[in-house]
């Protein structure tokens, strides 16, 4: 069976109907999971392919957002975006740098749009794992280190409720990105909250993963490549 298949898209911005490369969700193969989520497939990892791309006019969003851009929205991504676009497809099976372009460009278009900081923080993330994957540690470090500064603006100022993240589950995570900047006493800090609050137990999952991060970053370890 082939890993891939086109999806078919339509540009809300300027109606150009395009293919976008997706996993077929019965040929994943996870092998694991790193302690900040990122899943590693056997073959193709869908994180390759999450950010749609238009090849006419340059929008870029992932799946969920890219239908919903309205009046100001689509002119800002005129004006900024598609007046500067050089026509190109990302709609192919991605490399690795064409999958980091689709992220960055996503990236801007959602800080253009404001979208919410939870949103521009799980692009970042993503950019950071791809990077992970082509084990270049300087561009990973710098986006895990944008993506943790946006989680943690999205948890004190923003509403949770509706996204797929929840309170401890999102400081479980500003945590872990901080342990791997070596910010220990942060990630102690965050990690804290999860773990000290008695409510947590609704999400044993993250509770206990919050417990075992909590005790490497005590015990100094706050690179995981020492750990492995
Ligand atoms: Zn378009």
């Amino acid at each position: 069976m082939e890993q891939l298949y086109d999806k078919n898209v339509n540009c809300p911005l300027c109606s150009t109907k395009f293919f976008t490369k997706q996993v077929r969700t019965k040929a994943l193969r996870l092998i694991k999971q790193d302690k900040d989520f990122m899943p590693h497939y056997q073959g193709e990892n869908p994180i390759k392919y999450i950010v749609f791309v238009c090849p006419n006019c340059g929008y870029a969003a992932t799946e969920e957002k890219f239908d919903f851009v309205y009046g100001w929205e689509k002119e800002k991504i005129l004006k900024e975006v598609s007046s500067k676009w050089r026509k190109r497809s990302y709609g192919g099976i991605r490399t690795l740098d064409e999958a980091i372009d689709t992220c960055k460009l996503a990236l801007y278009v959602g800080q253009l749009l404001e979208e919410s900081k939870l949103y521009l923080g799980s692009i970042a993330l993503n950019t950071a794992w791809l990077y992970r994957l082509k084990e270049d540690k300087d561009e990973e470090r710098r986006f895990l280190n944008i993506a943790r500064k946006l989680y943690e603006e999205a948890y004190y100022k923003e509403d949770l409720l509706g996204s797929n993240m929840d309170e401890f589950k999102l400081a479980y995570l500003i945590g872990e990105l901080n342990r791997r900047l070596g910010e220990v006493e942060n990630a102690i800090k965050w990690f804290n909250i999860v773990v000290s609050k008695p409510n947590s137990n609704l999400n044993p999952t993250v509770r206990k993963l919050a417990v075992e991060q909590w005790r490497l970053a005590k015990e100094g370890w706050s690179n995981e490549c020492k750990v492995l």
